[in-house]
């Protein structure tokens, strides 16, 4: 089975569902990662269409485009360990996706389906404080709309520590539980890859959240350890 994980930033696709992404990758299925902005946040407009023109000056920019660039190798490790090597980068402008058109965004992820013509789709949750997340669950919403001879059976959303959990209120209700207590500890791993990115207890982002989210979750659904997703909409014929 084909399925495609849509996500913003370098570290959602661990911290959203790196243990179910493993669980996919170890049975067999095809997963592509595809990462929409830079995960610079501090980021300020080099030479992007469509983003906010500040002053910056040339060094600042250069050292930004070096995290970048720091940034897409630790994603490819992070990715690697969760057992997946399709991982596309699209540079779209951080922390302002609001700036981008709905429709190009849309038109960008209706232009992946086709190539890869997933049966399942995962990406964040609407209900968000990022503004990138929810414009990537917008744009995939109607980049799915479903249309006669649609190939996409299933769309997901699923949260991100540090960001859906401080949206209020609350409105992030999962229905789907995936059992990860065998891939919980390469989550973590994986998520050790993202070093720029890990913070300390209690902060939501760090290796410990992980494990109280992973069991929290495990609470709702019988299991040690688990990832919770919404599922969206379903189509079956
Ligand atoms: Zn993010």
């Amino acid at each position: 089975m084909n399925i495609l994980v849509l996500v913003a930033h370098p570290d959602d696709e661990v911290l959203g569902m790196g243990g179910t992404i493993k669980k996919f990758a170890k049975n067999n299925h095809n997963v592509k990662i595809v990462i929409f902005a830079t995960g610079i946040s501090s980021r300020r407009s080099s030479n992007f269409k469509n983003s906010t023109n500040y002053v910056i000056d040339k060094k600042i920019i250069s050292e930004m485009n070096k995290q970048i660039k720091k940034l897409k190798l630790d994603s490819l490790s992070a990715c690697k360990k969760l057992g997946v090597n399709d991982v596309e980068f699209l540079d779209f402008p951080d922390n302002e996706m609001d700036l981008v058109s709905d429709l190009e965004v849309t038109k960008k992820i209706e232009k992946i389906i086709k190539n890869f013509n997933p049966e399942q789709i995962f990406t964040h949750s609407g209900f968000d404080v990022n503004v990138d997340h929810r414009k990537l669950y917008s744009a995939t919403l109607a980049a799915t709309r479903p249309k006669p001879g649609t190939k996409v059976k299933k769309v997901f959303s699923f949260e991100v520590p540090s960001s859906t959990e401080w949206f209020f209120p609350s409105q992030f209700s999962p229905n789907v539980f995936v059992n990860i207590e065998k891939e919980l500890k390469v989550k973590k791993e994986a998520l050790q890859k993202y070093k720029s990115e890990i913070n300390d207890f209690p902060h939501p982002r760090s290796i410990e959240a992980l494990d109280v989210i992973a069991k929290k979750w495990g609470t709702v659904s019988g299991f040690k350890s688990a990832e919770a997703f919404y599922l969206v909409r379903e189509i079956s014929d």
